[in-house]
């Protein structure tokens, strides 16, 4: 059999091993010289005021939620089509995910299902930039609520008025694991126009310290939800390569579209519309209704390629539906999707040969 073709493979060259190696031979592996200098990198790439690394994205995620006052008996109107974090972080404040459905087409959030989900008990709206599309920030915008945006899948996308994803001033919040656009290992970064946001997030990650104040003495209550300097060297290298990897990703999408044009039925992901431009993070297609898509990911897999269901609903999750009382019909277009949403290799360096495997073994699959 031909080599697996996995789901995801990051790029990690020569610079990427020469920043780390520095870092290591440099004796300062955290709260270094790098983690600034990751900061302003990453801000300036989006052009936003300020930037926060943290140790995640979850972590940036609590953060921002914490920052925007989020707490005890809140609501955060969010997307139920979503990686489990985005939710799970309100969790941790004790506030409570309020769900609304999605787009069809750009599975995002759909503005008017998250307006009508908004009460008095509402503190802040949590939408998704799911796959990379840009959510309508100018429809939430309007609501006047506080927003945090979950960008973790996001890096390069672009809104239709030409604002980068993350430069829109509210908090929003990236993701650097193995598989995003850019990666640290584990890691990510709040954006923000607003300076006592920043403050905040730098003190709550470093257990909640002052960056004036001496070594014990603390004036909030903080995490440690600090990135390392090795971290931060990592992303300062993978920064630099961003426009190639994003490149890279798109040119893989395009070939994606050539080799599954014509399957009966079957989803791809939305095309830029409207002037918004999707930053590319996965290839996920939505299998024909009433395709086995257990059935699809077995037969791929005995082609040696690696697929997944992505994402499931976050409200079906066991969890959710205990604590929450969730029942299956509540989001029909966000159930909906997730029943058949598949996601294929994915990744910068996929050879053309790669892609028309999958295209092949798909087509065959379905057939
Ligand atoms: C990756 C991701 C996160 C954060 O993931 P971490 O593993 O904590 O860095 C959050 N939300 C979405 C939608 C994601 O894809």
């Amino acid at each position: 059999m031909s080599e697996e073709i996995p789901l995801a493979r990051p790029v990690i060259r020569a610079e990427e091993e020469a920043r780390v190696l520095e870092v290591l031979r440099s004796g300062r592996l955290s709260l270094g010289p790098r983690l600034a200098e990751f900061e302003a990198a990453f801000a300036g790439r989006l052009g936003v005021a300020h930037a926060s690394a943290v140790s995640s994205g979850t972590a940036g995620l609590h953060l921002a939620l914490r920052a925007a006052g989020v707490s005890d008996g809140d609501e955060v109107v969010t997307s139920p089509f979503s990686f489990v974090a985005s939710a799970n972080a309100v969790v941790y404040e004790r506030a409570t995910p309020v769900f609304a459905d999605v787009d069809p087409v750009t599975l995002n959030l759909d503005p008017a299902a998250a307006a009508a989900a908004v009460t008095e008990r509402t503190r802040a709206l949590l939408p998704v930039h799911i796959f990379g599309y840009p959510a309508d920030l100018p429809a939430l915008e309007r609501l006047g609520l506080p927003i945090v945006e979950d960008a973790c899948e996001a890096l390069g996308a672009v809104h239709a008025d030409g604002t980068p994803v993350g430069a829109r001033g509210h908090s929003a919040v990236f993701a650097f694991y193995a598989n995003k656009q850019i990666t640290t290992g584990e890691g990510g970064m709040v954006t923000t126009s607003d300076a006592a946001v920043k403050e905040r997030i730098d003190s709550e990650r470093n257990q909640g310290r002052a960056p004036d104040m001496g070594w014990l003495d603390h004036d909030r209550l903080g995490f440690n939800y600090r990135l390392s300097d090795v971290a931060c060297a990592l992303g300062l290298a993978q920064l630099e390569r961003l426009d190639d990897l994003l490149a890279g990703r798109a040119r893989v999408a395009e070939r994606y579209r050539e080799a599954l044009a014509g399957i009966e039925g079957l989803t791809l992901p939305c095309p830029d519309a409207d002037g918004n431009r999707r930053g590319w993070f996965v290839f996920v297609v939505q299998v024909p209704r009433g395709a086995d898509r257990d059935a699809v990911v077995g037969a791929l897999a005995a082609a040696g390629i690696q697929s997944k269901p992505y994402l499931p609903a976050i409200h079906l999750m066991t969890y959710y539906r205990e604590r929450f009382g969730h029942r299956p019909g509540e989001f029909p277009v966000c159930e909906d999707v997730a029943a058949r949403s598949l996601a294929l290799p994915f990744f910068p360096e996929m050879t053309d040969g790669q892609v028309e495997r999958v295209g092949e073994a798909l087509r065959n699959a379905l057939s």
